[in-house]
């Protein structure tokens, strides 16, 4: 269980780093987020009307964590692969990872925003 008040709530829960309160996107699901509403997360908190984006070309920070992100997911899921499958080729491998990478862009994009946030705003216990 996750507490109210650290970034990790903040980052799974989808909710505002400040206050915890409002959401950071507008919905909980990544692809509905991008599927169906096409709006990025929310211009500041509905609650304590925080401003998300703290400066101009603030979230061009957040896709050095998508990398991050992206990297060690494909470490990971390449190495199962090569594991699983012994003789495996290595097209094979590069065609998987590739799909998955492009089906878990819109999760990635969620919490590489979440992440970035948190590291620059701190939780202030308003209640
Ligand atoms: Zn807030």
């Amino acid at each position: 269980m996750v507490k109210k008040g650290s970034k990790s709530y903040s980052i799974l829960y989808n909710k505002c780093p400040k206050c915890h309160r409002g959401k950071f996107w507008h919905k909980n699901n990544p692809y509905l987020n991008i599927l169906k509403d096409n709006k990025l997360t929310n211009d500041h908190c509905n609650r304590c009307k925080f401003k998300y984006e703290i400066e101009p070309g603030f979230w061009f920070g957040a896709m050095y964590v998508s990398y991050g992100i992206a990297v060690v997911f494909l470490i990971i899921f390449g190495v199962s692969l090569v594991s699983l499958f012994k003789d495996i080729e290595i097209l094979t491998i590069v065609s998987v990872l590739s799909i998955l990478v492009v089906i878990l862009a819109p999760l990635n994009h969620f919490f590489s925003r979440l992440i970035w946030i948190n590291i620059f705003v701190d939780y202030i216990d308003s209640n």
